[in-house]
């Protein structure tokens, strides 16, 4: 009798601890300014949009070149921040870079301190003798002015190569300076490095990339098997994340380790400077099996940024951009936020029905502190 009042005594203390232990690792909840929004269960899209606003949502992962007054009302609608993200590429799909870049700069002063700028930098001028320091030294400049990240693009580690053929891949020497240049003024490096698992497989029609890859089949790697595979290209991104601790790295596009969360968890358990946004992969969330993708997003809730990659271009219609991208922010809601049922290339998915306070981290908290700078109060 004695004995065993000593076990259960062992037991429950034990118990307790264990308990605690759980709740160390999720960090405390914080209270909610959304559970009323929640409550209504409705599938009219407008109390999705305004439940979404209710978060102060920030989009960190847009590609915005022009401004019109509309556009900037559906921010202040929204209550929504922008992250405007500027690619360096060669094929030209913003234009060349300087007028990719004024453009850009226009949409963020006309948008009321509701987008900021990502920069970025060509680095097919890798092998000039001052590339770095040039490059740190236009990038010091675009900080002074309001930059709050440099993007780096998969033309990095698909397509630069070196006078050998071999190709340039993240972890290269010849950007370390740029990277600890970025982590020395507190900026953020977003780290589009790689494809989704697709562009090396076969063509799939069920595949969310299926279309992508049929328009641009110079990034089909499936087509191109004397470049790169996937696994190398990622493992020069972990590198660069190990060799710069003090560099806070999103990596755009779930990492590009959209096919399994379990992948992500390995490098948020390895690297404490590493998030992910979720821009253009929401769809991989959602035909993932259901328990394993909410149960990572409840126990990786400090390190996923949502993004979209919602483009609003000079060649299109302002009415059709604010259609699109109302439906992407009601889509993601109703996935994220509620239990309802949506339709994925005739698949029935079951919203995730996340906790409020894992929802005010993802759509707000996180870009506030793995990118600051991101949502300065509206003027
Ligand atoms: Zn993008």
């Amino acid at each position: 009798m004695h004995l065993d009042l000593k076990k259960i005594i062992i037991i429950v203390v034990v118990a307790a601890g264990v308990t605690a232990a759980a709740f160390r690792v999720l960090p405390p909840p914080i209270p909610s300014i959304v559970t009323a929004a929640l409550v209504d269960k409705s599938p009219d899209a407008g109390d999705e949009l305004r439940a979404f606003a209710a978060m102060e949502p920030v989009d960190t992962h847009v590609h915005a070149f022009r401004s019109d007054p509309d556009f900037t009302n559906l921010l202040a609608r929204l209550h929504l921040h922008l992250l405007d993200i500027c690619v360096s590429d060669r094929h030209g799909i913003y234009s060349d870079l300087a007028t990719e870049l004024a453009r850009a700069n226009g949409f963020v002063h006309g948008s009321q301190g509701r987008a900021q700028l990502c920069v970025t930098f060509d680095p097919f001028d890798f092998q000039q003798k001052d590339f770095a320091p040039r490059i740190i030294k236009q990038l010091r400049r675009q900080f002074a002015d309001g930059a709050v990240a440099v993007k780096i693009w998969k033309n990095i580690g698909m397509e630069l190569t070196k006078p050998d053929g071999s190709y340039v891949m993240p972890d290269d020497p010849v950007f370390e300076p740029i990277y600890k240049a970025i982590a020395a003024e507190n900026k953020t490096l977003v780290a589009h490095v790689a494809e989704p698992s697709s562009c090396w497989q076969a063509p799939n029609p069920d595949s969310p990339d299926y279309d992508y890859y049929k328009e641009n089949p110079q990034w089909y790697m499936y087509l191109h098997p004397d470049h790169p595979r996937k696994e190398v290209i990622l493992a020069a991104r972990d590198h660069l994340l190990a060799e710069n601790p003090k560099l806070r790295v999103v990596g755009a596009h779930l990492g590009s380790m959209e096919t399994d969360v379990d992948e992500i968890a390995r490098r948020f358990d390895q690297y404490p400077n590493f998030a992910v946004d979720t821009a253009a992969r929401m769809e991989y969330l959602m035909i993932a099996p259901r328990e394993k993708v909410r149960n990572f997003l409840i126990k990786y809730q400090d390190r996923v940024l949502y993004g979209t990659d919602l483009e609003f271009l000079s060649d299109e219609s302002t009415a059709e951009a604010l259609k699109d991208w109302q439906e992407t922010y009601a889509r993601d809601w109703k996935f994220l936020a509620t239990d309802q049922a949506l339709d994925y290339k005739g698949r029935k998915i079951e919203g995730l029905n996340l906790p409020a306070p894992v929802l005010r981290r993802i759509f707000h908290d996180n870009a506030v502190r793995w990118i600051p700078g991101i949502a300065p109060p509206a003027k």
